[in-house]
């Protein structure tokens, strides 16, 4: 089953490709600053697909604390999307379904998630186990930057 989502202005779009029922799913619920701040909902299948559009210009990207992923947030409307990290053919994310309006994700339990004793390598260790492979319909958004330069010689 293939779900899409679209942020408040439409300029940035998102499908995710599973094999699961969102029931069989979940969604989670980040518990750091900027998720909360987001109100953010988050999905992902290490099984799945999600394809992510957009033009480059229309893309913020903002990373904070370890810098270990980049959140895509639309330059237009403002509003954040997904989170990503990985380079090339190995890139994963997780989806926020409150800012696609994913309304097949919405108004579910959600698990609350605390991450922040995680250490770096555990941390990208657990995002490459959990969060969805991912590509970019524009080459131009893969080919920025995921992170810092240790992460993509350990990744
Ligand atoms: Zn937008």
């Amino acid at each position: 089953m293939i779900y899409t989502g679209q942020c408040h202005c439409g300029k940035l779009t998102a499908s995710f490709d599973t094999e699961k029922t969102p029931e069989a799913l979940g969604v989670r619920t980040c518990q750091c600053a900027f998720c909360r701040a987001h109100g953010a909902v988050n999905i992902s299948d290490p099984n799945g697909l999600t394809t992510i559009d957009g033009a480059l210009e229309d893309v913020r990207r903002y990373t904070f604390a370890l810098r270990t992923a980049d959140f895509l947030l639309c330059n237009n409307c403002g509003v954040y999307i997904a989170a990503v990290m990985g380079e090339g053919d190995k890139i994963v994310s997780t989806l926020n379904v409150v800012g696609l309006r994913m309304k097949e994700f919405l108004d579910r339990d959600e698990a609350p998630m605390e991450y922040g004793a995680e250490t770096t390598e555990k941390r990208i260790a657990r995002r490459f186990e959990k969060w969805t492979p991912t590509r970019f319909t524009n080459p131009e958004l893969a080919v920025a930057n995921f992170g810092p330069q240790e992460i993509k010689a350990s990744a």
